[in-house]
């Protein structure tokens, strides 16, 4: 129903209203905020309605409060989307992005599978930047720091049959973010109980839709009872690796060949398609050191492989943290030792720092887009 490109927002319909200099906020020490809990001055929003054409004009405002219907649709059946995604201030003083239009795509395939209208990606990259410059002193100075960016899309139909809804806003709010390790150990442990599961086939685990993130925060309180970090999401019988916490996860080892092999669990629905993982797959396929697959993962390969001390290291990957090592996993009765951190020359860290020296312009690469 939705779709027509003449139907899409754009960038040249684009209005600003700053706000007045008496509701600046004052910047957070970035070294000291917690993720989500500063916001910047300005906001983005796009409202969608059916009955007047589709989308409207994309505007930037004061950051403010929405007001919704009490039977809005997001508000009963979570008919809700968003994106994670982040500004970087570089070396040289310039904010780059980092492969948007992997971000744009995610979100495009997350608002078909909620009958939310889709939007040409392009547009809101274009508004994205623009929103940013608006609040560019939002980007933090400081090194490892960031400006985190969560467009969001939700249905406002109030109305209460779970039907599509027939109006929608996006909107996109911004917050900084510290360095993600100031102060704190890398590494992680986890959690993997079988009795848990976060995804399922013909689901929509491969969608960042807000109903997949809910019902993992009591598994999330779980693991941190049992004194483990963070969730490993195994599925099925034979227990495969999904996802650990909100990252992909990779592992590294020896295969019965004597080869080193980077391994990740394909997209096959039940995983997120993480920005960070195409790139670490892309980035260490052009190394050329060690084979790179896209394979299933089960809990019994990694045992045989730690037991058989081939097991090199274990990391998840996501916007977040980049590249965040694994040191230890529970699973059953077992509390299983991963030597990630004891490694040499571990990929993790080289994909870790290449992947920042990019984001941080330290490398001029085409994934960083300046804004
Ligand atoms: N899996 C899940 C469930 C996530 O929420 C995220 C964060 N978006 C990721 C993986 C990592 O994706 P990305 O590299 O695009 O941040």
């Amino acid at each position: 129903p939705y779709g027509e490109p003449n139907e899409y927002f754009k960038r040249s319909d684009l209005r600003t209203t700053l706000a007045d200099p008496s509701q600046l906020r004052s910047k957070p020490d970035v070294s000291e905020v917690q993720f989500g809990q500063v916001f910047s001055d300005h906001m983005l929003k796009v409202f969608y309605h059916k009955q007047l054409g589709g989308w409207q004009r994309p505007v930037i405002i004061p950051f403010e409060n929405i007001s919704l219907h009490p039977a809005a649709k997001v508000l009963h059946y979570a008919v809700e989307l968003f994106e994670g995604m982040k500004a970087y201030r570089g070396v040289d003083g310039k904010i780059r992005i980092f492969r948007p239009d992997l971000n744009m795509k995610r979100m495009n395939a997350s608002a078909k599978s909620s009958g939310l209208p889709t939007f040409d990606g392009d547009e809101l990259i274009k508004c994205l930047n623009r929103l940013i410059q608006v609040d560019q002193e939002w980007v933090p100075h400081a090194t490892g720091s960031s400006l985190y960016i969560r467009p969001t899309l939700i249905g406002i139909d109030g109305t209460l049959g779970v039907q599509q809804s027939e109006s929608a806003l996006l909107y996109t709010i911004l917050c900084p973010v510290g360095n993600y390790f100031a102060g704190k150990a890398e590494d992680v442990s986890l959690m993997a109980d079988p009795s848990y599961t976060r995804a399922w086939p013909g689901g929509c685990g491969d969608r960042k839709m807000g109903s997949n993130y809910g019902p993992t925060i009591r598994v999330q309180s779980q693991a941190l009872l049992r004194g483990r970090q963070q969730v490993l999401w195994l599925y099925g019988p034979d227990h495969q690796l999904t996802e650990v916490g909100t990252m992909n996860i990779f592992m590294f080892y020896i295969d019965d060949n004597g080869d080193k092999v980077l391994a990740t669990p394909p997209l096959n629905g039940l995983i997120l398609p993480g920005v960070t993982r195409q790139s670490i797959i892309q980035l260490s396929q052009e190394w050329k050191e060690f084979r790179v697959e896209e394979r299933s993962i089960t809990m019994d390969n990694v045992l045989k492989l730690a037991k058989s001390e081939r097991l090199l290291e274990m990391f998840g990957s996501g916007t977040a943290g980049v590249v965040t090592p694994i040191s230890s996993l529970e699973y059953i009765d077992e509390l299983l030792e991963i030597p990630t951190m004891y490694q040499s020359k571990p990929v993790y860290k080289r994909l870790k720092e290449t992947l920042f020296a990019i984001q941080y312009g330290e490398i001029i690469h085409p994934w960083a887009r300046l804004i």
